[in-house]
């Protein structure tokens, strides 16, 4: 396995201060990466990892970043990577403004624009920002695609971008058109007196990722956090798990970083049957470790595995038992993607995308 995509998250601080952000992400958030460094890490991202294809810049809102998206995004593209940003979308003021602003990003080479939008978001973001947004990339034929938080006693429904004036507009004039996308994304609850209401766990729906099988993550996306950490996912969560940081940049050459992630037996594991399976074996091993009943997102489980002193141990006490097992299924799915261009198979693509999706604080 070797990672495609790197995100960039270059600050967490945000226009907004949605309830649920899962790296808590405020305008009161202080720092980012300096661009001399941002600059630096783009290059020594495309040269440790051979097969990276994509870079995203997420946050915290990078839209925050000014120029030096512009010039990141170019430095990218002229190095042939597709980009994409993830963004709540508070720029587009105007559709004047948005146009003017995503021209700069599309003369950049920018393929890809993903706008975060739902209860929390709107309630620093109005909804005609976001329409503005999604009108002007399409038109200027960048991807352009709305992600909406999903949970079922929300109040804004995908549907509701379906039958906004101008989204119904656009699409009736351009049918079939790739450049204008809508999704609904996994919103999950980081605060306990927060209700949001999930379907139950025998229904597979688009509020509820799948929550067997592996990872399609970890290790396929690697993230540079705005401590200038490497990190092995973009995970919900990843903030909360200390063992997804890798190292500090600059301190250690991030191809040192990445094999320190590939060569990690838990990642591999992680990857290949997901924390759902991990739990399931660490239950199996000591019935009083609980089974997760009420998760919406693996990324809930995998939080709850690692932050369980005694999931760990068991962990450690009983890996050698299923290392041969685990070992030869992660080489055999490996050269299953490999045989396939580095493909995964069908429904695990799919919550590839809809994890990927999620890459921007709710993201
Ligand atoms: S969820 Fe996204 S838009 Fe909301 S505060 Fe977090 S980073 Fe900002
Ligand atoms: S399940 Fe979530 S937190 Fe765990 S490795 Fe995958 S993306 Fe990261």
């Amino acid at each position: 396995m070797r990672p495609q995509v790197v995100t960039i998250l270059p600050t967490y601080q945000c226009t907004a201060a949605c309830k649920e952000c899962c790296f808590e992400c405020t305008p009161h958030v202080k720092g980012r990466i300096p661009r001399e460094r941002l600059m630096r890490y783009i290059d020594e991202a495309i040269e440790s990892v051979p097969t990276l294809r994509l870079l995203v810049f997420s946050g915290g809102e990078c839209f925050l970043l000014g120029k030096d998206l512009d010039d990141a995004i170019a430095k990218a593209s002229a190095k042939g990577l597709r980009t994409r940003v993830v963004t709540n979308g508070y720029w587009a003021v105007s559709p004047e403004a948005a146009s003017k602003r995503l021209q700069r990003l599309k003369d950049a080479g920018l393929d890809e624009l993903n706008i975060s939008s739902g209860d929390d978001h709107l309630e620093y973001v109005p909804f005609e920002r976001v329409v503005n947004g999604l009108i002007a990339g399409a038109e200027l034929k960048i991807v352009s695609l709305v992600s909406v938080e999903g949970f079922e006693n929300s109040k804004f429904k995908v549907e509701d971008v379906f039958n906004h004036p101008r989204i119904r507009d656009y699409l009736a004039a351009h049918p079939g058109s790739p450049y204008l996308q809508v999704f609904k994304n996994v919103w999950m609850p980081f605060h306990q007196d927060r209700e949001l209401e999930h379907r139950d766990a025998t229904y597979r729906t688009p509020e509820r990722l799948g929550l067997n099988g592996g990872c399609t993550n970890v290790l396929y996306n690697m993230v540079i956090t705005p401590d200038e950490s490497l990190a092995s996912c973009c995970g919900l969560t990843m903030e909360h798990i200390p063992e997804m940081k890798l190292g500090k940049l600059g301190e250690n050459p991030m191809a040192k970083l990445v094999d320190q992630g590939m060569n990690d037996f838990l990642k591999r594991w992680i990857w290949l049957d997901g924390p759902e399976a991990i739990m399931a074996f660490v239950h199996k091993m000591d019935p009083a470790v609980p089974l997760p009943s009420r998760n919406v997102h693996p990324c809930e489980t995998c939080a709850q595995f690692y932050l369980n002193p005694r999931a760990r141990e068991v962990v450690r006490q009983h890996w050698r038992e299923v290392r041969d097992d685990v070992l030869l299924r992660y080489e055999l799915k490996l050269q299953f993607m490999q045989e396939r261009g580095g493909q995964l198979p069908a429904e695990a693509l799919q919550d590839k995308q809809e994890l990927t999706r999620l890459s921007h604080g709710d993201h």
